[in-house]
């Protein structure tokens, strides 16, 4: 498979056109950023490390029922995968407050959330992502109600198997974000799923293991990563 012309940059991956209809290649480059893009970095590896956990738990979830846009990795940094239409929602799952639902309600950080909290926020970082409600999706036109549900409930069944894969190795998947992608009427889950979208703490020493380490300056970014990635997808009993 031919890489072809760039068809979008964000802010960490650029997604290339290929020869192959219907297949795109992402690439996972080693830039770092938060607060809307307002600090950034390029941190050697960084790629490599998000690349190999998103294809790690695409493959896992994959196995568990979800339709994913993973195909397979060309090498470390480029994965190929199904060519969608992003929807511009950011699913967010909850199983601990922290980050922005303690800045913006009454929750102290570290309070567990059961049941699981969705919030649903508009990916525009002009709007500051603003979190939407139901109805505002569906007016939108962003998805219907049936897909509405079906996104939730896809939303709780990953967080269910992530949850599970992750305490098995010591850490606690207190949130994370997913996005999805419409292939005709299909939804597959798209972009990626790594410590730069996820809130992962030790559950012996309550450490971040993830971007807030980056975010807060809370440690050696690449260091926490290279650990993190190591743990996540090795199996648990060959620990
Ligand atoms: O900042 P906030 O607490 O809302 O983030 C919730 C989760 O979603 C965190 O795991 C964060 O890394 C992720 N997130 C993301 N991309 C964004 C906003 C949040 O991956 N634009």
């Amino acid at each position: 498979m031919k890489s072809k012309g760039l068809l979008y940059k964000g802010k960490a991956k650029s997604v290339y056109t290929t020869d192959v209809k219907g297949k795109l290649i992402v690439e996972f480059r080693d830039d770092i950023t938060a607060f809307d893009g307002g600090k950034k970095d390029v941190l050697e590896n960084k790629g490599n490390y998000n690349a190999g956990v998103s294809a790690f738990f695409f493959k896992f979830l994959e196995k568990n029922g979800i339709k994913t846009h993973f195909f397979s990795m060309l090498d470390p940094q480029h994965m190929v995968v199904r060519e969608l239409e992003m929807i511009p929602l950011e699913v967010i799952v909850r199983n601990v407050a922290a980050g922005s639902l303690v800045r913006n309600y009454p929750f102290s950080e570290g309070t567990p959330l059961d049941p699981p909290l969705i919030v649903i926020d508009y990916k525009d970082d002009s709007r500051h992502d603003p979190m939407l409600n139901d109805d505002i999706i569906v007016a939108l036109k962003l998805l219907n109600p049936t897909e509405l549900k079906k996104v939730k409930k896809v939303a709780l069944e990953i967080n269910r198997l992530l949850s599970g894969l992750l305490a098995a190795q010591g850490i606690t998947l207190v949130d994370f974000k997913i996005e999805f992608g419409r292939q005709g009427k299909k939804i597959y889950l798209g972009d990626e799923i790594s410590m730069d979208s996820m809130r992962l703490w030790d559950k012996k020493t309550g450490e971040s293991l993830d971007k807030d380490v980056y975010r807060f300056e809370k440690g050696d970014v690449m260091a926490i990563y290279n650990k993190v990635a190591q743990r996540i997808t090795t199996p648990a009993k060959k620990r």
